[in-house]
């Protein structure tokens, strides 16, 4: 008979679980389902990776390393953030088991009782649980009337956030929409948190993703260094999920507040782990990087095609691999219906406060692909 935490109340269980029990319940009756609800990369991880992972354990790193990462990987990630014009040091930087947990480190580190956090909708469904936790206060901007780009949705975001904003999340390539915000759109952004002096989170997990263009550090524009904590990591450029190895960026006198919570917590990332990230961050991988990269711009493609053959609009981002598939109002009940009678697994778009749509995630193969879609069609699901 526990008297649980009121913090853990004030958050639900994954919204996908529904979904991804379904799923295993129909798979295992011997249905073949085809799962386009989740959020990895469907490649191996590098060989190059794999093999540096491995001599890192034979090697005997084994052990602890200093709380904020090994030094070499903090100054591999500075240099790769350097790159983005983003003025990195390698004392600004804390490694992290996933970049999930950057998240929570940072989320925690500034936001407390009734502190109000800015969402831009549809929003990865772990930041507002997060924000719960630690206590904040949620106000939200939706990006959906603009085939959810940012720029459009400046002026709503203008007469949302004030001075009591203390931090606004911005995600670029977005988790679940694939949207790129433009460079005017994060100026945008740049300029109301400058007039009203609020913290910005920039999560660019999905930063080496995109088709056609490039994805721009929020915290290489001018007056944004000192304001913006910026989230990147390994699981989706490199394939690397299952590793757990991920990093954030802040001015110094964030790092050290976050570092306590950091080695309080996790301590630090598995060793051998962050040595196959320095490989990872090596230009030896590039040419993987590329062609995933490749397979996941020719998928989407294909995709939004198969989806106009049956008079389907899907708003079609320019990075990550998911796009928001507009489905009937009720997209749970849509949700569960694909799955039971087209056997074809999404998330439902109210997971992302953004409900109508069905997000799907393009990491599986050409012919898994056009099966769902012939699937859904079959079935009166589009
Ligand atoms: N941020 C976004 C937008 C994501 O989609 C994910 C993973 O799904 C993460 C952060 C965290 O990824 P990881 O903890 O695997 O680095």
């Amino acid at each position: 008979n526990f008297e649980f935490a009121d913090r853990i109340g004030r958050v639900e269980p994954s919204a996908t679980l529904a979904i991804s029990n379904l799923a295993s319940e129909l798979e295992a009756q011997g249905e073949d389902v085809v799962n386009l609800s989740v959020g990895e990369p469907d490649f191996p991880t590098p060989e190059n990776i794999i093999e540096a992972g491995k001599d890192a354990m034979d090697a005997g790193h084994t052990g602890y390393t200093t709380s904020n990462g090994i030094p070499a990987l903090r100054e591999a990630i500075a240099t790769k953030l350097r790159g983005n014009g983003i003025d990195a040091d390698a004392g600004e930087i804390i490694v992290t088991p996933g970049g999930k947990q950057s998240l929570y480190e940072m989320i925690n580190t500034l936001i407390g009782d009734g502190d109000e956090v800015v969402l831009l909708d549809p929003a990865w469904v772990s930041y507002e649980a997060m924000v719960k936790l630690a206590g904040g206060s949620l106000s939200r901007v939706d990006l959906s009337p603009y085939d959810f780009q940012l720029e459009p949705g400046l002026d709503d975001l203008a007469e949302t956030v004030s001075d009591e904003t203390k931090l606004l999340i911005v995600n670029s390539p977005s988790n679940p929409t694939g949207a790129v915000f433009s460079d005017a759109a994060l100026e945008g952004v740049r300029d109301l948190a400058v007039e009203h002096d609020f913290a910005v989170i920039s999560d660019e997990i999905y930063e080496r993703i995109t088709y056609g263009v490039e994805q721009t550090s929020l915290a290489s524009l001018d007056g944004m260094g000192d304001r913006t904590l910026t989230i990147n990591g390994f699981s989706k450029a490199f394939s690397m999920t299952g590793w757990r190895l991920g990093y954030f960026h802040a001015p110094e006198e964030f790092i050290a507040e976050a570092g306590k919570l950091h080695s309080h917590s996790v301590s630090c990332a598995v060793n051998f782990v962050q040595h196959a990230g320095i490989e990872a961050l090596s230009e030896r991988t590039d040419d993987a990087v590329e062609e995933m990269r490749q397979a996941f711009s020719e998928r989407r493609d294909m995709l939004v095609e198969l989806f106009a053959e049956h008079d389907v609009d899907v708003p079609v981002g320019d990075g990550a691999f998911y796009m928001m598939l507009p489905v009937a109002d009720d997209d749970q009940a849509w949700c569960e219906g694909a799955i039971q009678d087209a056997h074809v697994a999404t998330v439902p778009g109210s997971a992302f406060n953004a409900p109508g749509y069905a997000r799907i995630s393009y990491a599986a193969s050409e012919e898994r692909l056009r099966e769902a879609v012939d699937r859904l069609a079959a079935h009166d699901y589009i």
